[in-house]
Order: structure tokens, then C-alpha cells, then sequence
């Protein structure tokens, strides 16, 4: 009898091949985002289901880039001290649907996934929301994993002076690999207060990515410790309304501009050349390099919007990791930031009266360390 095929390799590590990476954190309703993704990207969290067809083409052996399975119970339920994580139905393997059991079946059952997360529900900023974490606690402490990350989507409430307090006692006993997961919709990043807060977690929580978040905090997540982080390739809601336009992402101002007073600048600012704004321009051959900011932020270009965005996010975190180690990340994006801080006064500048005031957020004045200006 021939020997059978050796096991193809895995390292160790949980999350070797996903280690300092941007990944594009899909939906079921943002899926075919992928088309419009450039080949460079960085990997994937990809909703259960069927493995879209560009990835179907690459799963079994030399893929790109890596995968991660988002069961994304979050959107639909809520963890309970009872049923914290929400798994599939019992199975023959485990017909008492013994939730240790489904968990070392997640982690040891072939899949093309190199990392996945538990389908923990979203965890309410409340008595039960804790009891439910530490039920979630109980029942991965002592897991081998190969893969497995525990997911902690955080309901509105948690990134306060007293939820990071909370999360940090909570967690500290955990060995298995950890992801908060700061939903556009139940957790968002949007103001100085729950930055410092998510500074504050990934320092008392060393090792936790930080998932589902906008780019620029996605970043600075990565500049302050998080081993692997994900962006909401376009955080629309799953409601049929239309979506809000995502805003387009200049990679010297670090500002997503969008909303009439930041398009106005954008005739001004010139032409993009990241990857897919130069394939754009070379499709077109008009003897011009990239494109203009100006034709990125037009009605109808969300796509394209999205896919820009997510390349300089990707190329900034390139720059923000090679060869940096974690301090001197964080000293290398403050003076990112402050940079951004200084391009937005010189462009207000060159960009005269006429036109309403291009002023540094209070997050990216934060993130700079408020500079003398
Ligand atoms: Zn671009």
C-alpha cells in the first residue's frame, strides 16, 4: 500500500501566515468587492458560506494570500452567559452539540481557512454581556488551537476608561489567540476617548488583532501592538437602503475625505497612484499617470472608492511594518500622522479662502500627539 500524502505543513504559530496583515473583512453583501480588490492584497475574512470563485481558483496549495472564516454570529445574535458562541446545528461527531466538542471540531476540521474565529455572539456591555464573556473564557481556556481565534465583538459601551478595565481582567488568562471585532455598526472607533481605549486594551492585552474597523484604525491598531488586523472592505449596512459613500482616503493627509466641505478640496489635490488608480489611468492612455482624486470621489464610484482606499491602506501598513519593530512602529506612525498634520496646513494654505477650511480631525490630531503648529 502507498504511503499516504504527507500533511500539508502548518506552522505552529496560529497566526504565522496572517501575522502584520491588512486583510479585507467581507460580507455577504460585499462579496463581489473581490473583483475589484487588486491582486496585491493582503488576504481575506470571509463570511460562511461558498468561497467566492477568484479564491475557489487558488484554494489547495500555493495561494496568495491567506484566509480567514468570520462566522459573524455578531450580526445576528447576541452571546448569552448560557450560549455565548452560536454554533451550526449538532452533528453525527457530536451529536449532544457539546460546544468544547464544536470548538476543537473548528479548529481541527480540513477547511481551506488558515485562521478561524469563533461565532461568538455580539457581547453586550452588561452583566449578561460579561457573563457571557466568561463563560466564552471557560470554554477555550485549555484548547490546543492550531487556528482557532477567539472573536470578541464588542457591543456600544465596551472602549470606556471602565470597559478596557473589565475586558483586561477578563482576559488575561486566555492563551488562545484573541480579536476584538469593532463592528462599523454596534462598535464604532469615531472619536479620541474610544481610540485611547483600544490603545489602552491591545497594551494590557498584548497579541489581540483588532477586526471589522476603518483603515486609519486599523493602523493604528497595528502601530500599537495588534498582530494582525482586518478592514470593513465597505461598512454598508445589511439593509437594502442606499449606502453612504465611503469617503476617499488621501495617503499623505490620512483623511478620509468625504461630506461637501473635504470634496471640495479634491479637484485640488491632483492625481492618485496607487495600484489600481494607475491601472486606471493606463486603461484610459490620456498620456496622464493615475488618477484624479476628483473622478475617485464622483456619485457611482464607491467601488473604485473602496478599492483605493484598501490599497493605501495596505501600502501604508507595508511601510508602517518593514523592518519596524513594534516601538519603533508607533514612533513611525505619530510621525505619520504628524506629517498629515502639516499637509493639511499647507494645503489650506495653497488652497486660499475660497474654499471651506481643510482642518486636522481630533483623531488624527491625536494620533499625532498634538503637534506645535
Ligand atoms: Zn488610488
Amino acid at each position: 500500500m502507498p504511503p499516504s500524502p504527507a500533511p500539508q505543513p502548518r506552522s505552529s504559530e496560529p497566526l504565522a501566515r496572517v501575522q502584520d496583515r491588512v486583510l479585507l473583512h467581507l460580507r455577504r453583501s460585499t462579496v463581489s468587492l473581490l473583483e475589484h480588490v487588486p491582486a496585491n492584497a493582503a488576504g481575506a475574512v470571509l463570511p460562511a458560506g461558498e468561497i467566492p470563485l477568484q479564491y475557489r481558483r487558488t484554494v489547495g496549495s500555493g495561494r496568495p494570500a491567506p484566509l480567514v472564516l468570520d462566522p459573524a454570529r455578531y450580526r445576528t445574535d447576541t452571546a448569552t452567559p448560557q450560549v455565548p458562541f452560536r454554533f451550526p446545528p449538532a452533528n453525527l461527531c457530536n451529536p449532544e452539540g457539546d460546544p468544547a466538542q464544536a470548538l476543537r471540531q473548528l479548529d481541527r476540521c480540513p477547511s481551506p481557512f488558515d485562521t478561524v474565529l469563533t461565532p461568538t455572539g455580539l457581547l453586550a456591555s452588561d452583566r449578561t454581556g460579561i457573563r457571557a464573556l466568561l463563560e466564552a473564557v471557560r470554554l477555550v481556556q485549555g484548547l490546543r488551537t492550531h487556528r482557532l481565534v477567539l472573536a470578541l465583538p464588542l457591543g456600544p459601551g465596551w472602549l470606556t476608561r471602565m470597559g478596557t478595565h473589565v475586558l483586561a481582567a477578563l482576559l488575561a488568562p486566555v492563551s488562545v489567540p484573541k480579536a476584538l471585532v469593532l463592528d462599523g455598526e454596534h462598535s464604532p472607533v469615531d472619536s479620541v476617548e474610544k481610540l485611547r481605549a483600544l490603545r489602552c486594551v491591545l497594551t494590557e492585552l498584548p497579541g489581540t488583532a483588532v477586526l471589522g474597523a476603518t483603515g486609519l484604525t486599523a493602523l493604528d491598531a497595528l502601530a500599537h501592538g495588534a498582530p494582525f488586523v482586518s478592514v470593513d472592505a465597505a461598512p454598508r449596512s445589511e439593509d437594502p437602503s442606499p449606502p453612504a459613500p465611503p469617503g476617499v482616503l488621501h495617503h499623505r493627509l490620512l483623511t478620509y475625505l468625504a461630506g461637501p466641505a473635504a470634496t471640495a478640496h479634491l479637484q485640488g489635490l491632483g492625481r492618485c497612484c496607487c495600484e489600481p488608480c494607475l491601472q486606471w489611468g493606463e486603461e484610459r492612455a490620456h498620456g496622464r499617470v493615475g488618477r484624479p482624486y476628483a473622478v475617485l470621489g464622483q456619485d457611482g464610484n464607491a467601488e473604485a472608492a473602496h478599492a483605493h482606499n484598501l490599497t493605501v491602506v495596505s501600502d501604508l501598513a507595508r511601510k508602517l511594518t518593514r523592518g519596524a519593530v513594534r516601538g519603533d512602529r508607533t514612533k513611525l506612525w505619530r510621525r505619520m500622522c504628524t506629517d498629515a498634520v502639516r499637509e493639511h496646513d499647507w494645503h489650506r494654505d495653497a488652497a486660499g479662502p475660497a474654499l471651506p477650511s481643510l482642518d486636522p480631525s481630533e483623531e488624527l490630531l491625536f494620533r499625532a500627539g498634538h503637534p506645535a503648529r
